[in-house]
C-alpha cells in the first residue's frame, strides 16, 4: 500500500468513510520522499510523531526508529490506522490531544532515560503553540524536525528587530539551534494548503555564554514584550510585572546599556538575559 498515492488515499476515505477535518489541520503528504526525510532524523532512537494521519510518515518512522509513540486526536483515524500501521511492534498510538499530554511524564513513561526525537508534519492550525508546548516541557530531545509553514520556518530563524522576530524564535534560540532543512511545496499534499511548507530542525544546544538566574522570569518577560509588540518594553512589562513601577523598569533596561523607550522586538536572546537577570 503506497500511503504517497492519491488513489490510495482515496480509496482508504471510501473504505473507512473518512471525510478530511479542516479543523484539525489535515492536509496530509502525497510526495514520497519526504517521509524518509524526516524519519531519518529519528533513526535507531525512540520518537514521538504528532499527528500520524493516515499513517505515512508513521509507516516510515517505524521502519528506522527503535520505538514510535505517535499522539493523534481524531479518533475517527483509529480503524484507517489499524489497516496502515497497526502491524508494527514497536509503534504505540495514544488519540489524545498533544496540547493535553504531559511532554515530560510521557517521555519518562514510554521511553525512559534513551534518546528521543520528535518528528512531524504539524497540523497548521496549532504550529506555535505545539512548538512551545515541546520546547517548555524541558525534554532535551535529540532533535525536533517538523514540517510548519514556510513563514514560521521564517519566523522560528529571523534577527532581532525584523517583523518574524517573536517569542518563538527566542524560546527555540533559547533551546538550541534551528536548521531549514528544506522546502515544501503546497502541491505535495492532499488536500492541498494554501501555503508552502518547510522542514525545519530544531538541535538542543548549551548556549555557556547566556546566564540565566531565572528561565520562567525569562519565559515571562519575553512573552510579555511579544505580547505587546507594538509598546516600549517600559510599558510592555509594566502590564505584566504591576509590582514594579515604571520608574523601576525603566532604571534597569537603562542600567544593561539600553534606551528607555526601547522595544522587545530590538532584543537579542542575551540582552533579554541580561534584564531578566535584574529583575
Ligand atoms: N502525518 C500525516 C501526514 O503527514 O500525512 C498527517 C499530518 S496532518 C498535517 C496533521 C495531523 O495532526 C492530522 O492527522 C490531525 O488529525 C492531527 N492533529 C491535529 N490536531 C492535533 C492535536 N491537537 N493533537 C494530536 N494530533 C492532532
Amino acid at each position: 500500500m503506497k500511503l504517497t498515492e492519491i488513489s490510495t488515499i482515496k480509496a482508504l476515505c471510501s473504505q473507512f468513510g473518512f471525510d478530511f477535518k479542516k479543523k484539525f489541520g489535515q492536509n496530509f503528504i502525497i510526495s514520497a520522499d519526504i517521509p524518509e526525510k524526516i524519519a531519518k532524523n529519528a533513526s535507531g532512537i525512540c520518537v514521538i510523531e504528532i499527528g500520524p494521519g493516515f499513517g505515512t510518515l508513521t509507516d516510515e518512522l517505524c521502519r528506522v526508529a527503535e520505538k514510535v509513540v505517535s499522539l493523534e486526536i481524531d479518533t475517527s483515524l483509529i480503524p484507517v490506522l489499524e489497516a496502515t500501521v497497526g502491524k508494527y511492534e514497536n509503534l504505540k498510538i495514544l488519540f489524545k490531544d498533544v496540547m493535553k499530554i504531559n511532554i515530560s511524564e510521557l517521555c519518562r513513561e514510554e521511553f525512559g532515560d534513551k534518546e528521543i526525537a520528535v518528528c512531524a508534519n504539524l497540523p497548521y492550525y496549532i504550529t506555535t503553540p505545539v512548538l512551545f508546548h515541546l520546547l517548555e516541557s524541558e525534554v532535551k530531545f535529540k532533535n525536533i524536525t517538523v514540517m510548519v509553514q514556510k513563514e514560521v520556518a521564517e519566523r522560528l530563524c529571523a534577527d532581532a528587530g525584523t517583523s518574524e522576530y517573536g517569542a518563538i524564535t527566542l524560546t527555540c534560540q533559547r533551546y538550541g539551534k534551528v536548521k531549514k532543512l528544506f522546502d515544501v511545496p503546497k502541491y505535495c499534499f492532499y488536500p492541498s494548503p494554501k501555503v508552502d511548507s518547510s522542514v525545519i530542525t530544531i538541535i538542543p544546544e548549551e548556549k555557556e555564554d547566556i546566564y540565566v538566574k531565572n528561565e520562567e522570569l525569562l519565559k515571562k518577560i519575553i512573552r510579555a514584550a511579544f505580547n505587546h509588540r507594538r509598546k516600549t518594553l517600559v510599558n510592555a512589562l509594566s502590564a505584566e510585572f504591576g509590582q514594579k513601577t515604571k520608574k523601576e523598569l525603566e532604571k534597569i533596561i537603562v542600567l544593561n546599556g539600553f534606551r528607555e523607550d526601547i522595544r522587545g522586538e530590538k532584543l537579542s536572546l542575551a540582552d533579554f538575559a541580561k534584564i531578566a537577570n535584574s529583575l
